[in-house]
This record gives structure tokens, sequence and C-alpha cells, in this order.
């Protein structure tokens, strides 16, 4: 059973991404949209578009009753989240289902175990993934969590159980400084996610970020190779580019990612982190139960839609790829062009008097940003996702910045500057890169 209509409740690119697929599939394009959004491109291009005015503008995308009722109004067989928003929240999953409208990503429960951090870690552990040593349950009181430091070796990292967007989270190298940092973290997850819950995993030194891009039917998953995602800043991600491995290596850690997919019945897409040591370790850090903003880097890769394949495999499609079926062609890599302070990263939202996007061989670029865009400043800052492909990583390299070079954004500060400079520089270009790189690396 295929979908009629579908109600995407997001916006900005990936509401223009999601528009996309839909409408390759033969779909008709529903969307949500608050006040500041009304005139925005995933907006005029849909086919019927609902308003949800709030005085504060993040509610128009977060009020779940007014989703579930635009969804209603509209007819809309299926609801597709995007990222960030309702997409990872379990009580809009079981809403849309009481309705019976599809929710496209894992089901309600899925989601519940993977949003919390402790869970998410324990059941893949048992399904044979790698996890950092740290506490197998929420620290009660600063004596416990001086124990479980002790026991696991300083440098240690305290989380949020319902953690994510790195907030809270704080890096302890020594017994003295435990104890605040365990204050700041509870409190900040309280506030931020309604959770005071923490744990404490052992901090990884040097380490990269790796993750799988993966798929899965509800019985059968597939993964779709790693993306290397190292370059962040405040533990979120800018640059992305793929692959990193060498194949056996791929084939090791995809074939656990599978096992880790298949063993909660995972249905839809879904990113599997790592952190990976100088040895070469593996550590899983989480899973992201929904498509994610570099989803990009492995489409170039590997020539599969994977939007459209998640729309698919929420309307019952069983997955028809088998793994040899997949596979991984030249070197990609996504810059995202967040409208910031290239400096200090301080958020700089604008009018755009001009907007010209690059193009050309291997370039590719989704964006919502167009001339007169008038970029809100309630929303995240990214305006727009560079991907560049090539034979080789060097090949990528060169086409990202020449398109880079190009790409005028009149109106508000960006990123590219920062880009061009990571691009250029000898350790990136080596590939000496680990999750400090930007604060080892004064660029901008
Ligand atoms: P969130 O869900 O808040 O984004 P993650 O667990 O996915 O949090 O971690 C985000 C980033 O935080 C990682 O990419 C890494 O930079 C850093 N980080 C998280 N856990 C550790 C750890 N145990 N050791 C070192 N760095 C970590």
């Amino acid at each position: 059973m295929g979908f009629s209509r579908v109600l995407i409740a997001n916006r900005g690119e990936i509401a223009l991404r999601i528009l996309r697929s839909l409408r390759t599939q033969g779909i008709e394009v529903a969307i949500i949209h608050g006040r500041e959004d009304r005139t925005s491109l995933p907006v005029r291009l849909s086919d019927h578009a609902v308003p949800i005015y709030r005085d504060d503008p993040l509610q128009s995308y977060l009020d779940i009753e007014a989703v579930v009722g635009a969804a209603k109004s509209v007819g809309a067989d299926a609801v597709h989240p995007g990222y960030g928003f309702l997409a990872e929240n379990p009580t809009f999953a079981r809403r849309l289902e009481e309705e019976g409208i599809v929710f496209i990503g894992p089901s309600a429960e899925v989601l519940e175990l993977l949003g919390d951090k402790l869970q998410a870690r324990s059941s893949m552990a048992a399904a044979g993934l790698p996890v950092a040593g740290g506490s197998d349950h929420p620290i009660g009181n600063q004596d416990e969590a001086k124990s479980i430091a002790k026991e696991i070796g300083y440098p240690v990292i305290i989380k949020a159980a319902a953690g994510g967007g790195g907030i809270g989270m704080q890096v302890v190298e020594s017994e003295g400084e435990l104890e605040s940092a365990f204050r700041v973290c509870s409190s900040r997850a309280k506030s931020a996610f309604g959770d005071g819950r923490v744990f404490i995993e052992k901090y990884i030194q040097n380490a990269q970020h790796i993750e799988f891009q993966v798929l899965g039917d509800g019985t059968n998953a597939v993964h779709f190779g790693e993306r290397f995602c190292s370059i962040q800043r405040r533990h979120q991600k800018i640059l992305e580019e793929g692959p990193w491995l060498d194949e056996e290596t791929r084939n090791t850690m995809g074939a656990k990612v599978v096992d880790g997919a298949k063993a909660v019945g995972y249905s839809g897409l879904a990113t599997f982190e790592f952190l990976r040591d100088s040895n070469g370790e593996f550590y899983f850090l989480e899973v992201n139960p929904r498509v994610q903003v570099e989803h990009t880097v492995t489409e170039e890769l590997t020539g599969h839609d994977l939007v459209s394949l998640g729309i698919k495999v929420a309307s019952g499609e069983k997955i028809s790829l088998s793994q040899a079926d997949i596979r991984i062609r030249g070197h990609a890599i996504q810059a995202r062009i967040n409208a910031e302070n290239p400096f200090d990263f301080s958020p700089a939202p604008g009018r755009l008097w001009e907007c010209l996007l690059p193009s050309g061989p291997g370039i590719r670029v989704d964006s919502h940003a167009c001339s007169g865009y008038s970029m809100p400043r309630s929303f995240d800052s990214l305006l727009a996702k560079v991907i560049s492909h090539g034979g080789d990583r060097k090949e990528a390299i060169a086409r990202l910045d020449a398109a880079l070079m190009e790409t005028v954004l009149d109106g508000v500060e960006t990123l590219i500057p920062l880009h061009r400079s990571i691009l250029k520089e000898p350790n990136f270009q080596n590939r000496n890169v680990t999750i400090s790189y930007l604060e080892d690396h004064k660029l901008g």
C-alpha cells in the first residue's frame, strides 16, 4: 500500500528534501508551517499548506495535537517528521497511530528505548556492539558518581540519559571537578529534557566520530557504510564525509549495526553513532532514529535515495536491496552552511539580499534559501548544505572548495570562510582529524 498524501511536520531544507522524495513517488505533499515560514520555499512548493501560528515560533512545530489535527484535516495517510522537532517523540508517534495515520519512522516503543541513552547502550551491548565503560543505570548521588568514575578511570564524561544536541555533557579530568560537573549536567538535562537523569561514561581521548547509515523494515536491515563526522563545534557536526574505513572494518562494523537494528525490530532510517579511539577500537554512542542532516553524503556515495527508501518502508514495503547491492563509489563531503559567525559560532540570521548557490560536476546543494529569504531568528541556523562528490578525496575537496568559492549568501554571516580554511589545512588534508580538531586549530 503506497501513500497518496503525506504531511511534512518540519521546515527548512529537510522539508524541501522530503517534498522532493514525495514528488518523485507521485505522493501529494502537505506541510504545516508557522507564521515565520509562510512564504518559505517548501510551503510555496507544497500542494496543501496548513498554518499553525503560535506566539512562540517553535511551538508551531512542537504542538502535537495541532500537528495531528493538521494531518487529519488534509486527510494525510502519513506524517514525515524530518529531524528535530517531533522526530524522536514517542507520544507523537503513538497519537498518530491512534488516529490511523502512519508515523514515518520507527515504532513508539523503539523511539522510547533508543531515546534513553542508558537503555540504548544496554540493548546494543546485548546485541554485540562495543560500548565504552560506564554506568549502566542513572547516577543517584555524588558518592556513587565518584566511585564509578574511580572504577573506570579519569577522564570521564557525564551525560544526560535523555540527552541530545550535546546539551549538558561535561568532561571531567579529575575527582575535584566531579561534583560541580555532575550538578551542571543534571540541572541542564532537567531544564532541556525535563529529565535530570545522568550517567557516566569513559571519556575517549583523541577520538574520531564515525557513524553507520542503516535502513530496517522491522525484520530485515541493511547498512550503507559509514560517515566521518569529527569536525564539530560544541559537540555538533559542521562537516561530514565518507568513506573513511577500509573495506574489512566497514564489513565487520556494518554487520554489527545490522544485528543491532534487527535486535530491536528497527523500521526506517537510522544512524548508529560511534567513537573510535587511536587504537582503532569502536565505542557505541547512540542511535539516531530518523533521517540525519548528513544522509546526503551516503546518497552521493551509494546512489540510493535514502529518504524515499524510508518512506517506502513506512508504507509497508520490505527492503528489496541486498547488502551486496550497496556499493560505495568515490568520496563525498558535506559542508553545512550555517548562518553563523565563523569565529565564535554565534547565530547570524538575516535577510538574503542575494543568494547564488553553486553547481557543476559532482556538486549537490540542499537548501531552502533563495534571494529575498528572511531567516527567522527562532530556528536552527542551517541555511544550506553543499555536498561534493569526486573520484577520490582529493577531487571531492577541490570540488567543494570551488563550489564554496562561488556561493553568494549576501546579508548573513556564514561558515563558508571556516570551511574553506579547513579544506586547505594540512592535518585535514592528511586525514589527521579527531573530534577536538576545531579546538586544536585556530581557523576561520
Ligand atoms: P548527543 O546525543 O547529545 O549529540 P552523543 O552521545 O551523540 O550526544 O555525543 C556527541 C559528541 O559528544 C560526540 O561526537 C563526541 O564529540 C562527544 N562525546 C560523547 N561521548 C563521548 C565520550 N565517551 N568520549 C569522548 N567524547 C564523547
